[in-house]
């Protein structure tokens, strides 16, 4: 049976490295590294994860500005305060939550985002530079399913991956990490005509559907590696993308939900607001 991949444990460990490299950073330059989050509305999921973004922001000795706006915020508001942030330098990165009310045009405000402010890496930018191979930032979450598959792989190259879901947050831009690492990618989507056939020659299956339990265990390739990113609140509790009971028997590591990729989405971002800070300050990053 398959290695249960511990993400908190890796999280956990990507944390206390970058806050050792944080206090090395606040020694050199006398400052914090900050990182600023922008909720717009009540949310309640969007609420605990701004909640414990500042959390793992101050415990990483960084500074967290925590905007809340109302629901009803115009544009022009929740615009004048990106713009303020991007002049501020104090703030080395910028996350405005998601989803925004609907009466806001949420590509505007990503965009109006410092790309090198951008540690959420949904910049049209920063989507740009990764696709090249320029230095940016890179999406948290497939950042932090990309350290999961490199502990257990050093060497990705050559390797068949699958990505399943095409999202600009996770399935294209993990899709370009693997192929950044010399893996053999195939992206399937809602439209592909045979997912299971494309799985059963996966050596990586990275699963970003949004339908529980959606990846059965005869999918799977024995010994692959499967990453599970799937959030999916259900009656018996939060489930992954994938099966895990069948798949589990099959595959050679995988991870659980929750207690996967969920935590290292929230080290990630710790560790771009890091690496931001370096930048801005001409200081090499020690990650
Ligand atoms: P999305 O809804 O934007 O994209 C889902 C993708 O799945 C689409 O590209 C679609 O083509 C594909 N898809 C839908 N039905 C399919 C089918 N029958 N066969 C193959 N592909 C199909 O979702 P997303 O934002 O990429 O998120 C995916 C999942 O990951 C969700 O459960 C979400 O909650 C979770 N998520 C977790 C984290 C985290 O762990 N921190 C972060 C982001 C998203």
């Amino acid at each position: 049976t398959a290695t249960i991949i511990d993400g908190k444990a890796h999280a956990l460990a990507l944390r206390t490295r970058v806050a050792a490299h944080v206090a090395t950073f606040r020694e050199a330059t006398g400052r914090a590294p900050g990182l600023a989050v922008v909720l717009v509305g009540e949310d309640p999921a969007s609420a605990v994860y701004v909640r414990n973004k500042g959390k793992a922001t101050r415990d990483a000795g960084m500074a967290s500005f925590e905007h809340r706006l109302p629901a009803d915020t115009d544009a022009g508001t929740l615009l004048a305060l990106v713009a303020q942030l991007n002049a501020d330098p104090a703030v080395d990165g910028i996350l405005v939550q998601l989803p925004l009310p609907a009466h806001i045009d949420a590509e505007a405000v990503l965009l109006a985002i410092d790309p090198d402010k951008d540690v959420d890496g949904f910049h049209p930018v920063n989507a740009g530079r990764l696709a090249i191979g320029a230095e940016g930032f890179v999406p948290c979450t497939p950042l932090g399913c990309l350290m999961l598959l490199k502990d257990i792989h050093p060497n990705l190259s050559g390797m068949e991956a699958v990505v399943v879901g095409r999202s600009n947050i996770v399935g294209k831009p993990m899709a370009q990490l693997l192929l950044q690492q010399s893996c053999t990618v195939t992206i399937v989507h809602s439209r592909t005509r045979d997912v299971a056939a494309h799985l059963r020659r996966a050596d990586i299956v990275v699963a970003a559907v949004g339908i529980p339990r959606f990846i059965q265990g005869d999918w799977i390739k024995p010994g692959a590696s499967v990453i599970d990113v799937g959030i999916n609140r259900t009656d018996d509790g939060l489930v992954g993308d994938v099966d895990f009971a069948a798949a589990s028997a099959v595959a050679g590591a995988i991870t659980p939900v929750p207690g996967g990729v969920g935590p290292m989405t929230i080290a990630c971002l710790i560790r771009n607001t890091y690496v931001s800070a370096c930048r801005r300050d001409g200081i090499e990053a020690a990650l």
